[in-house]
């Protein structure tokens, strides 16, 4: 009797570490790309890379070349909350606006006392101009004109509330300036805009865009110009700005004339924590399939390998993306 109870329990505690090695494995196989609202680029940039990656596992699993991994894209918070979740561990990509990148791997700005010195960069992805848009019936032409009106400053984490949060303290406004400061994420702020709820929404992202498609050319409302000589002297100051122009009738049929504003670009993140091992292969994913990758979305169609590796990243390059890059003769 007593023999069988101990091999009763010999085999329940076989099982408990097959089954543990075996979690580890697909655990160690999965990776989470952060992306931003589900209507904007970084959701279509983290659900390509996705697509590359498993691409690569299928035409791997052919030819004898098995990577192994699994990946998803879930929609998130925007910039911030996701480097903030691969710092947590919880992700091990994120896709970042590259003056977030440069704040959270320095310590400044939003992320004094947080810095975060294991961020790596991973390559740079399509420019983000920082886009002001007021409503039809808003009656606002200019920066100034936002005094006394309901603004949407953007939901805590995503990328356009800490920028929009630099040029409020730039210019010397502060959220009692407004009639009321609104939180709303990207994906529910045109809604918000069109019907007349929110008077102006702050926005950073791609060109084009389908919700900024959907205010200017669905509700008539415009782009407000940001080139005071405040942007100017943030645009000097700061190496992850630049200034950016919309062209009028290009993107957006209605826009009558151009927008001119100050950007960024969206970077692909990640940590010294994930295996150089995982990074090269997602690396190797995106760039031998890059032609793919650039059809799917307008924002991406002048990617070229030689910027992606350089412009907008201001952490170090992940050692896995440079085996990658030093293999191509890139670097
Ligand atoms: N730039 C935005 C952010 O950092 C996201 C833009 C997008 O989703 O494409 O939150």
């Amino acid at each position: 009797m007593k023999k069988i109870i101990l091999s009763i329990i010999a085999v329940i505690g076989l099982l408990f570490s097959i089954s543990s090695i075996m979690y580890k494995a697909v655990a160690a196989d999965f990776i989470s790309i952060g992306t931003g609202g589900p209507t904007g680029v970084y959701f279509v940039v983290g659900n390509s890379v996705c697509r590359m990656v498993h691409k690569e596992a299928a035409e791997g699993r052919k030819s004898g070349r098995k990577h192994g991994l699994r990946c998803a894209a879930p929609s998130t918070g925007g910039s911030n909350y996701n480097i903030g979740q691969i710092k947590a561990g919880e992700l091990q990509f994120g896709v970042a606006q590259s003056d977030w990148q440069y704040h959270a791997y320095n310590g400044t700005s939003k992320w004094k006392g947080k810095q975060y010195k294991k961020l790596r960069a991973v390559f740079s992805v399509h420019p983000e101009p920082f886009q002001l848009i007021a409503g039809k019936s808003s009656g606002i032409k200019s920066w100034d004109d936002l005094k006394g009106k309901v603004v949407n400053i953007g939901n805590p984490g995503s990328g356009q509330r800490g920028t929009m949060e630099v040029l409020m303290k730039a210019k010397g406004t502060s959220v009692s300036d407004f009639k009321q400061a609104t939180e709303l994420t990207s994906s529910e702020q045109v809604g918000a805009l069109c019907d007349g709820k929110v008077d102006a929404i702050a926005y950073t992202v791609g060109v084009p865009n389908g919700a900024i498609g959907q205010a200017i050319d669905g509700c008539g409302a415009h782009f407000v110009n940001l080139n005071s000589k405040t942007e100017k002297k943030l645009v000097n100051d700061n190496p992850f700005y630049a200034f950016a122009n919309i062209p009028a009738g290009t993107f957006y049929k209605s826009q009558k004339s151009d927008a001119v504003t100050f950007g960024v670009m969206a970077s692909f993140v990640s940590s010294s924590d994930v295996s150089d091992g995982v990074v090269y292969e997602v690396v190797r994913a995106v760039f031998e399939n890059l032609d793919d990758f650039k059809k799917l979305h307008p924002a991406f169609k002048n990617l070229d390998p030689k910027n992606m590796i350089k412009n907008g990243l201001s952490a170090p390059l992940h050692n896995g993306a440079k085996k990658y890059y030093k293999e191509k003769g890139w670097m």
